[in-house]
């Protein structure tokens, strides 16, 4: 059960966030699905609701989405829907039910790098980066390398607008289960890839030897895929074991290439 001492309704982001740095047991809320399964007692728990932070806007060169967004937001929005194949609204339709989409948060996801996340290697594998209160902007590759966990608050992130298209592949137990492994493909208007693969189970990573190999040579060869398997660092957990994720990686890439071609 999540338990706080307190409660905090931030009325800015400089009090949320002078809040959060004044005690190692002080939290930032989300929508709290991923809190309310724990069993920590917290100090001070600190409510972003009031601060506007539930947004997806396009501007000239990006998109902008705040840290409260909702997954049925991202879902739904017609603006995401009409970028890079509608894939950042594909990767989350299907995650547990609508009840469930409309309470959890993009910030939190993303600010939390979840290994089993189905938008986080959705985002990576465009041009993404993080607005932190606190940290500044990074590039959304650079934070995920990052071990430690910031003490900062997720304010937004912000993809690039370009006209790549892509494609979401998941592999499943169960339609309802985390993923036992995630690839996403992108191709942008000049012909360049990228491949992200998530839930390896570790955070999601850019498979640069393969994208390396396919920008170069554009073409589709089992030297694509056997670099794919090897670069990429998988691990066994109660999913699925390394070497059946090993298999099916290339099946994947074989599946969203076929889609993005
Ligand atoms: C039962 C269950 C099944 C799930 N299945 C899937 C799945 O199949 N695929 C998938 O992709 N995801 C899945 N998720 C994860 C889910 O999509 C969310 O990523 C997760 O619940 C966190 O979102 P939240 O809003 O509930 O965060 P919360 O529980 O509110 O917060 C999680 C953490 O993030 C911190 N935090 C919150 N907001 C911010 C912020 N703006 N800045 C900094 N830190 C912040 C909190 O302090 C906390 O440490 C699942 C989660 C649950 C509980």
């Amino acid at each position: 059960m999540l338990q706080f001492s307190n409660y905090l309704l931030a009325d800015s982001l400089d009090s949320a966030y002078n809040e959060l740095v004044k005690n190692k047991k002080n939290i930032i809320l989300g929508g709290t699905s991923y809190l309310r399964m724990g069993d920590t007692q917290f100090n001070t728990a600190i409510d972003l609701s009031n601060l506007s932070l539930s947004y997806i806007n396009e501007a000239r060169d990006f998109l902008h989405i705040g840290a409260m967004t909702s997954f049925r937001d991202l879902e739904v929005n017609p603006i995401l829907k009409s970028h890079f194949s509608g894939i950042i609204s594909k990767c989350v339709e299907n995650i547990l039910g609508v009840q469930f989409r409309n309470n959890v948060t993009v910030g939190a996801t993303v600010f939390s790098k979840y290994g089993f996340s189905d938008l986080i290697p959705v985002l990576l594998a465009l041009e993404t980066t993080v607005v932190l209160q606190g940290g500044g902007e990074i590039e959304l590759e650079d934070f995920l390398k990052e071990d430690t966990i910031r003490r900062d608050i997720l304010v937004e992130i912000k993809i690039k607008k370009s006209n790549s298209i892509g494609n979401f592949q998941t592999i499943r137990r169960t339609k309802s289960d985390y993923a036992v492994l995630n690839l996403v493909l992108t191709k942008n208007s000049e012909n360049k890839f990228k491949i992200a693969v998530g839930a390896r189970p570790g955070k999601a990573v850019l498979a640069k030897k393969t994208m390396d190999i396919l920008n170069s040579t554009q073409e589709i060869s089992d030297t694509l895929f056997e670099t794919l398997s090897n670069e990429i660092v998988f691990e066994s957990n109660m999913r699925a074991s390394e070497e059946y994720r090993r298999a099916i990686c290339k099946v994947m890439l074989k599946r969203a290439l076929q889609e993005v071609l």
